[in-house]
């Protein structure tokens, strides 16, 4: 099997499943061709009984295996250490898959650095109870990472979505297909995104030379040389991109930015949209460029540190803006927008009821800081304010997407929150949905309309992701990105 071009030999014949995928009506073609030639129907049986044993490529293949990752465990700093594992073996859904690349994402400065934050904590002090049965989430070692891209090493035997040598992405959000979330178009909220809810409960993958148990952070991990997740996490993508660009599409942040702006699920961005994108990081930028694509007409994205409103303009924004220069950055936003009102060639007289201008459409991503930044600071390291000003710069009939982890309570004035028009939404990863969306913004790489480029700092080695992180929790970075 050669899993570097994405091609898996199923022994069809020299036909391959994912060779059909990739060259559509070409390769059906010699499919015809062969069935004809041979007289056998079995030629093209390739996906005739996806659910037949003889599809299952048992785990025991792959416990025992050694491999290298960054594991957590304790607390404070030193508490993340890179560790020689033992692979177990796996069962039922469960998927190894062989990390090509991870995204170094910001919301996870907490856990690698064991930062404890001085704002206001976020992290949930033990009950006495489970402190006596050292019941805690520290303490259980874990791989961590959430998410990345890779090249299926084994599947259970219970697992239908992909097949060993397939291209994925384990994504961040995880798509069970068949919940209450998933049949309302939610995926974003599936019943599995708290992994813990997964029937088999949260399961250790691997062990420690002293015989620690180790689980991967998020049933997925990342920060090592395998994840070992569940069917519900992986999505096939087919495309010849490097990794680390793969990545940069299909990070986490990136995945809640295209979302957002493209996926449709919790608020539609309509064509030719004022869009305002607050906080310029990998989420942003992708935003950004999820609003190029939809067709926005004007974008502008706000953010305090120079080089990524430079990263903005060059992916797509038609205009940026500094939160820390004088004067307010909403009043500043309903300025630019108030011009050019296409309403106002329809014959109306004022832009909004109640203000002038306003954004169709905010995305919000700038969050809260879990250390002072290297470079700019923002006018709030809580991210409160940011968060305020996303809502309080919308028009009248505009949606505002939220995306980020800010740290405190907002406080809105009651009758401009109950009618003034404005709706905000809530949602994991923009509200994408993993495998309807995921493989689009694959396509949007491909076909040239997401540029990786200005978003992506130089590619990780495994060695040095603690180091780098001292750089993403310091916003040093705009993505950084682990490469196997
Ligand atoms: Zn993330
Ligand atoms: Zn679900």
């Amino acid at each position: 099997m050669s899993a570097d071009d994405g091609t898996v030999n199923d022994g069809t014949a020299g036909v391959t499943r994912r060779g059909l995928l990739k060259n559509g009506l070409a390769m059906a073609g010699s499919v015809a061709a062969i069935a004809a030639g041979a007289g056998a129907a079995g030629s093209a049986r390739a996906d005739s009984q996806p659910y037949s044993p003889l599809y299952a490529q048992t785990g025991d293949a792959v416990g025992g295996r050694k491999f290298r990752a960054w594991v957590s465990r304790g607390d404070g700093p030193g508490r993340t250490t890179l560790q020689e594992l033992t692979l177990r073996p796996i069962a039922g859904r469960q998927v190894v898959v062989r990390t090509e690349a991870a995204n170094l994402c910001y919301t996870l400065s907490q856990p690698m650095l064991g930062i404890t934050r001085q704002i206001q904590g976020t992290q949930r002090p033990p009950t006495p109870e489970q402190r006596a049965r050292g019941e805690r989430l520290n303490n259980m070692a874990t791989v961590q990472g959430h998410g990345g891209v890779g090249i299926v090493e084994a599947i259970g035997p219970d697992v239908r979505r992909v097949k060993v040598g397939d291209r994925v992405c384990v994504s961040g959000t995880p798509q069970c297909g068949v919940c209450y979330a998933c049949v309302r178009g939610r995926s974003d909220m599936c019943q599995f995104l708290g992994p813990a809810n997964m029937p088999e409960g949260m399961t250790p993958v691997a062990d420690m030379k002293d015989g620690t148990p180790v689980y991967m952070n998020s049933q997925i991990g990342g920060f090592g040389e395998y994840m070992v997740t569940v069917e519900e996490w992986v999505v096939p993508i087919i495309s010849k991109a490097s990794a680390a660009h793969l990545e940069v599409a299909c990070a986490c942040t990136s995945v809640a930015g295209l979302g957002a702006t493209t996926s449709q699920g919790i608020a539609v961005l309509p064509p030719a949209a004022k869009v305002a994108v607050v906080g310029c990081g990998p989420l942003g930028l992708s935003a950004i460029q999820g609003a190029r694509i939809a067709g926005a007409r004007m974008i502008i994205g706000v953010d305090p540190i120079r080089v990524r409103r430079e990263a903005a303009m060059r992916v797509g924004a038609s205009h940026v803006l500094d939160p820390n220069e004088p004067g307010d950055v909403v009043d500043r936003v309903r300025e630019l927008t108030s011009e050019d009102n296409p309403s106002m060639w329809g014959g109306g007289i004022y832009s909004a009821p109640f203000q002038s201008g306003g954004a169709d459409f905010v995305v919000e991503a700038a969050g809260g800081e879990w250390l002072p930044p290297a470079l700019e600071r923002g006018p709030d390291p809580t991210g409160l304010l940011p968060m305020q000003q996303a809502y309080d710069m919308l028009h009248g009939t505009g949606h505002a997407v939220l995306t980020s982890l800010a740290f405190g309570n907002l406080s809105f004035n009651a009758g401009v929150f109950a009618l003034a028009g404005r709706s905000v939404h809530s949602g994991q990863a923009g509200g994408c949905s993993p495998l309807r969306d995921i493989p689009k913004f694959v396509s949007f790489l491909d076909n040239g309309s997401f540029d990786p480029t200005p978003m992506l700092t130089a590619p990780v080695p495994l060695e040095k992701v603690l180091d780098t992180y001292q750089e993403v929790a310091r916003r040093a970075t705009i993505l950084a990105v682990l490469v196997v």
